[in-house]
């Protein structure tokens, strides 16, 4: 596994995402722990040493797994990396509660890595309000944090405003080759190059989409390498960029921890050549017009059930193979429908990509009525 310095450390260019683990249940947020296990024991023992989690992801499960799943390992061998939930921060007491929630949850006595958790526009007033840096830096005096972050969901303006008000070691963004120019990637990763700052990326397959494009892009990409999968092509465009430190995937089983880990042991950047291929690759796969969803799910609970990430996965399967029946039949299937949505608006406030879910759930409903007839007949 390739490894960069990183101050005084030297972390794994692949960090383990630790918000899609495998699942007991799909309709539930619930780890199978055993399953998980052995998708951090496969990573670590192939030079994994980063493991990204944060206070929410699993319904709250996840940073008690990590603690779980760490504790046979030495502590000094590996890097845990958490987050600041500032949407539960009310007062600043609130800061000192939810930090030693964490520790008591993962069973360590610090972390590696630790960050204010989506800075965006609409609560980076909040951050400053509780004076979370300031908090940040006397956990790292008292020594329970060793580095300081956050993780970033907005425009490059916001990114210099929050870069440049402290003296930051890192910042986790949103990075992938289709993300690049189209929300300001780039951008972004020059603004973090300026301040010193080590960028840590997350999205690298953008919630999984990247692994498999529509079949005219999968095509130009296994001509170059047949026997690379297509979530590789995401991987390499990441970690061959200067100052990208670890490339988080949050993978949910062991084909794709094999495959990362073997994109990233024995590494090779993208050549000019690639670059090429990959752009083209990309182009014939945006004009598919895909809604930008990853799956996170900060969009839920919708009040009305309807289940946003599946009908947007639905209908983007739907966009790339024009497949109407298994559209129909999917949709029917599915018991969260976009013809429950009465456009209250609530979801769309939390979504990081900024997608207008209201709006996509009627054109995802009229699809439908548009298709049910002739596929039925
Ligand atoms: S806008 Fe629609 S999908 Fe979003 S929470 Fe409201 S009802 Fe649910
Ligand atoms: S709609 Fe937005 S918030 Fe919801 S799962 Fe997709 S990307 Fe995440």
């Amino acid at each position: 596994m390739r490894r960069k310095k990183f101050r005084e450390i030297e972390v794994s260019s692949l960090g383990l995402g630790c918000m899609r683990l495998p699942k007991l249940n799909p309709d539930n947020e619930a780890i199978d722990f055993e399953r998980a296990q052995e998708i951090v024991d496969y990573a670590y023992e192939h030079g994994v040493n980063y493991f990204d989690t944060a206070y929410p992801y699993h319904g709250g499960e996840s940073e008690v797994f990590v603690g779980k799943a760490l504790a046979k390992y030495p502590r000094n061998s590996f890097y845990v990396a958490t987050k600041m939930p500032i949407w539960e921060v009310k007062s600043e007491e609130d800061l000192d509660r939810i930090f030693a929630e964490q520790l008591e949850k993962t069973g360590f006595d610090y972390f590696d890595f630790y960050l204010c958790h989506s800075i965006q526009d609409g609560n980076y007033d909040a951050y400053v309000k509780y004076n979370v840096f300031d908090f940040l830096q006397r956990k790292r005096d008292e020594g329970k944090i060793r580095y300081i972050g956050f993780s970033f969901h907005s425009t490059p303006e916001l990114l210099e405003k929050v870069c440049s008000a402290h003296k930051w070691d890192f910042a986790q963004l949103q990075l992938n080759y289709l993300d690049w120019e189209r929300q300001n990637a780039k951008m972004q990763y020059e603004i973090l190059k300026k301040y010193n700052m080590a960028c840590m990326v997350m999205e690298p397959v953008r919630g999984g989409a990247l692994a498999d494009l529509c079949p005219e892009a999968n095509d130009m990409l296994k001509q170059v390498h047949s026997d690379k999968s297509i979530a590789s092509w995401a991987i390499r465009f990441a970690a061959s960029l200067e100052n990208v430190m670890v490339v988080l995937s949050g993978m949910s089983n062991m084909e794709q921890v094999r495959d990362n880990v073997a994109t990233l042991t024995d590494f090779e950047p993208l050549t000019d050549n690639e670059r090429d291929v990959l752009e083209q690759a990309k182009q014939a796969y945006i004009k598919k017009d895909t809604v930008p969803c990853t799956g996170c799910r900060y969009c839920m609970d919708c009040t009305q059930g309807v289940d946003i990430p599946k009908m947007f996965k639905i209908y983007n399967d739907f966009v790339m193979t024009d497949n109407k029946s298994k559209f129909t039949d999917e949709y029917e299937n599915e018991q969260g429908k976009s013809n429950l949505c009465v456009s209250c608006g609530i979801c769309a406030r939390n979504c990081p990509q900024h997608i207008k879910i209201a709006e996509n759930m009627t054109k995802i409903s009229d699809l439908y009525q548009k298709y049910v007839n002739k596929t039925k007949n």
